[in-house]
C-alpha cells in the first residue's frame, strides 16, 4: 500500500495505471470506522485498484463549526486501510488542494440549501468541491459515498450527472452499531452519556419505521412518532427531522406514496452534531441499492 502526502506523486501514481485498470476512489475525512470500511470493501470487490483519500475538508466547515475538534487518527487509518486492501492513501494538505488565490465555488441549490443546508448553507458546497478536485486528481472509474450522508450522496449524483462526469457513484447501505447507532466519526467525542442518549436518534427512526410497515402513511402521524421517540431524551436538540422524496429531496406534508419515503434526522448533542435516516418503504431508497 502507498501512502502519499503530495500531489504530484498522486498524480504520478494515477499516470502509472495502465489504462484499462478500473480505480475506485474512496473520499472521507479518516478516523476511519467499519461504515467507511465497508465502502473500501465495495471498491475493491468491484475494482481493480482503490484510492482512499483522507482529508478534514476546511471549505465544509464554517468558522463556528467542529473542525478544529474532528477526531483524527492517522495510524489507524492506516491499519484499516491496509486490511481492507486499499492500493493508495492519500493524506490530502490543505495548501496543495486550496493554494492561495483559490477562488472556485461549485453550486447546487436547490438540492444544498434544504436538510443539512439550512443549518448549514456553505456546507455542500464545500463537499461538492473537494469532491470535483478529487474526481479531476484520481480521474476514478466508480467513487463510492455511503447513504449515512443521504444528502450528500443525492448533491455528488447530481453534480456528475450535471457536469457530465464520466465517472459512476456507488452508494452504499448506512452501516450501524449492534445498538442501532449511526457509525460516525463523530461518535467518539460524545461523552458515555451522550452516546447513550444519541440512540434516542435510531430509536425513532425506527418507530416510524415500525408504524409505516403496519401501514401508516399519513405524514404527521409518521413524524410524531419519531419526534416523540427523540424528544424524550432531553439532551437531544433536534434540528430538523423531515420525510422527503429520495430522489428530489423534496418534503411530503400530508401522505407518503406507495414507493416511499426517507426520514432524516439531525440533531445536536453535548455539542456534537448527528445525523441519520431510514428509508420507509423497505430498502434504503438509492436506485443502486447495496451494489459494489
Ligand atoms: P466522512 O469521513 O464522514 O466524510 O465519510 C466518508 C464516507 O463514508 C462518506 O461517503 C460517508 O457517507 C461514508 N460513511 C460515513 N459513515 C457511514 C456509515 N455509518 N455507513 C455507511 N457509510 C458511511
Amino acid at each position: 500500500m502507498k501512502v502519499l502526502q503530495s500531489l504530484a506523486e498522486v498524480k504520478e501514481w494515477r499516470c502509472s495505471l495502465a489504462p484499462d485498470e478500473s480505480l475506485g476512489l474512496v473520499p472521507t475525512m479518516g478516523t476511519l470506522h467499519a461504515g467507511h470500511r465497508s465502502l473500501l470493501a465495495a471498491a475493491r470487490t468491484g475494482c481493480d485498484r482503490v484510492a482512499l483519500s483522507i482529508f478534514v475538508n476546511p471549505k465544509q466547515f464554517a468558522a463556528s463549526e467542529d473542525l478544529g475538534a474532528y477526531p483524527q487518527h492517522a495510524e489507524e487509518d492506516l491499519e484499516s486501510a491496509a486490511e481492507e486492501g486499499v492500493d493508495l492513501v492519500w493524506f490530502t494538505r490543505e495548501e496543495e488542494m486550496y493554494p492561495e488565490r483559490f477562488v472556485t465555488r461549485v453550486e447546487l441549490l436547490p438540492l444544498a440549501d434544504r436538510l443539512c443546508g439550512k443549518a448549514r448553507p456553505h456546507h455542500f458546497g464545500g463537499v461538492a468541491l473537494v469532491v470535483l478536485k478529487l474526481f479531476n486528481i484520481f480521474a476514478p472509474r466508480r467513487a463510492y459515498f455511503g447513504n449515512k450522508d443521504f444528502q450528500q450522496a443525492t448533491i455528488i449524483e447530481r453534480m456528475v450527472a450535471d457536469l457530465n462526469l464520466d465517472i459512476e457513484i456507488v452508494r452504499c447501505p448506512l452501516v450501524r452499531e449492534p445498538d442501532g447507532i449511526a457509525l460516525s466519526s463523530r461518535n467518539l467525542n460524545l461523552s458515555r452519556e451522550g452516546r447513550r442518549s444519541a440512540l434516542a436518534l435510531s430509536r425513532g427512526l425506527f418507530a416510524a419505521g415500525e408504524l409505516h410497515a403496519g401501514g401508516e402513511r399519513d405524514v404527521s402521524s409518521l413524524l410524531l412518532a419519531a419526534s416523540g421517540v427523540i424528544r424524550s431524551e432531553a439532551r437531544v436538540e433536534l434540528e430538523y427531522l423531515e420525510l422527503v422524496d429520495p430522489t428530489s429531496l423534496e418534503p411530503f406534508d400530508q401522505v407518503v406514496p406507495d414507493g416511499g419515503a426517507l426520514l432524516l434526522v439531525a440533531a445536536m448533542l453535548d455539542g456534537v452534531r448527528l445525523i441519520d435516516n431510514l428509508f420507509l418503504g423497505g430498502g434504503d431508497g438509492s436506485r443502486d441499492e447495496g451494489s459494489g
